[in-house]
């Protein structure tokens, strides 16, 4: 009799054999960067807490506030009992925010996009998705059943060619704002005018660029200077803002039509009032604070200052800054080694990325001190160096 075990058993064998195997490791946050690793002091250069608010005072409180009031779970779907006022609350400050009419909120970014994607694209209809686009939008484009036709990565000349071909169709153009991997913005204006141009829908995921880009963190539409969003933004409430879910933003018709057809928004428990709580709270932080958004931007001119004073090219416009290696054994060696000097900056693989393309991929907080940037900095371009000596 066939073994029931021995798939699951090589698979393992094989990710450990390729330097793909993956395994968890305790965290705990102690405060700012910091946090600690088995009872070690470590600065964090990984974490996607860009602004640092789920720990800040304020947002914290708040949360307390609605657990008191409200208790932990909400008991229901949005659309039987899980709808509390602190619910309509956030959706009401994140299309504010986003200068949308509406918004929904989603229990993770990764059901956003599948609810959504799916809910809007069916059978016969075309979905044009960068290469490079999050797992999460491939999964939505996969479960909608439309016929995906991915283009070159932010190459908007091969995505108007490819669109040409589907005159009279109907569908959807999705692209990351920020790519979560190699830390770049999408041209947004010009997917908006090929968008327009052909009839097509526009969405955008913002998980990266919501309180990291734009003068006052607003995302990609304040980044560019846009006077209308795209018709579909997509976000998490999960990184910058601190806390967890994920939203759409749009028009009012948009948002009536997912509350009633997006399935993962319809047949799940609805998030908790606690950390709904914590999202209302993180982003009137924000509105009323825009500073700790500069110092994040600061703080990203800064290290990608240090980086290049030690031979090191890398340069980003968001709190994404990747140092492709291209080996995985490499990556993973260099990011081992600086762990054991206390700075946790993961290496990044298949399939997370292409083979052969394996990075260290660092990201800022506003947190971050210049001077636990410049060690850092300083210890990457020594480990690179000598793991890679043609590396610059
Ligand atoms: C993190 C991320 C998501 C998923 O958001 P979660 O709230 O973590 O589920 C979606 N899209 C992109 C681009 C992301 O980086």
């Amino acid at each position: 009799m066939e073994n029931k075990w021995r798939k699951i058993e090589e698979e393992l064998n094989f990710l450990k054999d390729h330097n793909l195997y993956r395994t968890l490791k305790p965290i705990e946050p102690v405060c700012g960067a910091h946090v600690k690793f088995h009872g070690r002091d470590m600065i964090t250069l990984s974490s996607n807490n860009y602004l640092n608010l789920s720990n800040h005072d304020a947002v914290k409180e708040f949360a307390k506030k609605s657990l008191n009031m409200y208790g932990v779970g909400s008991g229901g779907s949005r659309l039987t009992t899980g709808n509390t006022e602190m619910h309509e609350m956030l959706e009401k400050r994140l299309a504010s925010f986003k200068h949308t009419e509406a918004a929904l909120v989603f229990n993770t970014g990764y059901v956003a996009n599948l609810a959504t994607i799916s809910a809007l694209c069916e059978k016969n209809n075309v979905i044009f998705s960068d290469e490079w686009n999050h797992a999460s939008i491939i999964d939505g484009c996969r479960m909608s059943k439309a016929d995906v036709v991915i283009y070159k990565h932010n190459n908007m000349v091969d995505l108007e060619k490819k669109v040409q071909h589907y005159p009279g169709k109907r569908g959807l153009l999705v692209s990351d704002a920020v790519f979560s991997m190699d830390g770049d913005i999408v041209n947004l204006p010009e997917l908006m005018r090929i968008a327009d141009t052909y009839g097509f829908l526009s969405m955008i995921d913002e998980a990266h660029a919501t309180g990291v880009i734009g003068k006052t963190g607003r995302g990609t539409a304040e980044y560019y200077g846009l006077k209308k969003p795209p018709d579909i933004f997509m976000g998490t409430l999960s990184k910058a803002i601190g806390s967890e879910g994920g939203f759409v933003c749009g028009n009012t018709e948009l948002i009536e039509y997912l509350k009633n057809k997006a399935r993962g928004f319809i047949f799940s428990t609805s998030l908790s009032p606690v950390v709904i709580a914590a999202s209302c709270m993180a982003i009137e932080v924000i509105e009323t604070n825009p500073e700790i958004v500069k110092q994040l931007q600061e703080n990203v001119k800064w290290f990608c200052q240090c980086l290049q004073g030690n031979g090191i090219k890398t340069c980003s416009q968001t709190a994404i800054v990747p140092m492709i290696i291209g080996d995985e054994r490499k990556a993973l060696a260099i990011s081992r080694e600086l762990f054991e000097k206390g700075f946790d900056i993961p290496a990044i693989r298949y399939p997370t990325v292409p083979k052969g393309s394996a990075r260290l991929r660092v990201t800022l907080m506003s947190a971050h001190t210049k001077k636990e940037l410049h060690d850092a900095a300083e210890a990457i371009g020594r480990l690179v160096h000598s793991a890679c000596p043609s590396a610059s």
